[in-house]
């Protein structure tokens, strides 16, 4: 046998799974793409690499590459802990739903855009004042990388066969509303609007649509300060959860947990986060 081949990793790590009697297989994210690692002996009580391979840590990683399986993690130490995002409920969820659209729309190798993201989404959702803020900009712009950027400036409509493509700028004081077509991906001027379909798509406030341009736009620190009325923060979570569902064609666990959450059928003291009854690596077989 030859000797093992070892490298170096950062990864964030994205899931987790048990794995015989005390293994664990990591879905990690590091700059080049998504690798499935495992850890062996991590569940034991003892072993030194536990509290370094937690969920949503990033961790510097000394892994050896294994022919025909699971590369192994030989070392393991954190770089970032991120404590909040297993401490809290309602972090830990948002947090879950930054994995899962990682995991549904990703495969392999990756381009270096989607761990900047990953860690910079990850990093503030641990302090932001306002998680779901935070959420509706990520979504913008994990679907920009994961090519299905949708249009917010130009309306995707159609009349009488032909593109309608009038530029979308909505101001607060429009009567009228706009529109979101999930099947041609995009936002629909307030005359294509009105022929939208409820299946496929809805009408939309001007408030909305101005946010999204924003977000899809904007580094979040530029709207981190500004005004985000409660309506447009649910008008906006309904929509991109829809939205995002009927692309991937299936429901979103996190989000769905969050919805059940505030609706009062869970109670966070009973759930861990980080072990949500819906587990993001199951397939669902439901539509939407
Ligand atoms: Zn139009």
């Amino acid at each position: 046998m030859g000797r093992a081949k070892l490298y170096q990793l950062d990864a964030i790590i994205l899931e987790r799974r048990d794995h015989g009697e005390a293994d664990r297989v990591l879905m990690v994210l590091a700059a080049d793409g998504r690798h499935d690692l495992l850890a062996r002996g991590v569940r034991k009580p003892r072993s030194r690499k536990t509290g370094h391979l937690e969920l949503f840590c990033r961790t510097q990683m000394l892994v050896s590459r294994v022919q025909g399986s699971w590369d192994i993690i030989s070392q393991a130490e954190a770089l970032e802990l991120w404590e909040k995002l297993r401490e809290d409920f309602i972090r830990g969820t948002y947090a879950r739903h930054v994995a899962e659209l990682v995991l549904r729309f990703f495969e392999g190798e990756t381009e270096p855009e989607l761990f900047e993201l990953v860690n910079t989404t990850l990093a503030l959702l641990e302090h932001t004042p306002d998680p779901e803020r935070l959420l509706r900009w990520y979504e913008q712009q994990v679907l920009h990388l994961a090519g299905f950027r949708p249009e917010w400036r130009m309306c995707v409509g159609e009349r009488g066969g032909q593109p309608c493509r009038t530029p979308l700028r909505p101001r607060p004081d429009d009567r009228s509303l706009y529109g979101i077509d999930f099947e041609r991906g995009g936002a629909l001027c307030p005359e294509c609007a009105t022929q939208v379909s409820d299946v496929t798509g809805g009408l939309l406030s001007p408030s909305a649509l101005s946010w999204l341009q924003a977000l899809q736009r904007e580094d979040y620190t530029a709207l981190a300060t500004l005004p985000f009325p409660v309506r447009t923060a649910r008008e906006l979570a309904r929509w991109m959860e829809r939205y995002i569902s009927y692309h991937l064609e299936r429901r979103l666990a996190a989000l769905r947990m969050m919805r059940e959450f505030r609706a009062g059928l869970v109670s966070p003291a009973s759930t861990n986060p980080t072990e949500l009854p819906y587990s993001i690596s199951e397939d669902y077989t439901e539509t939407v």
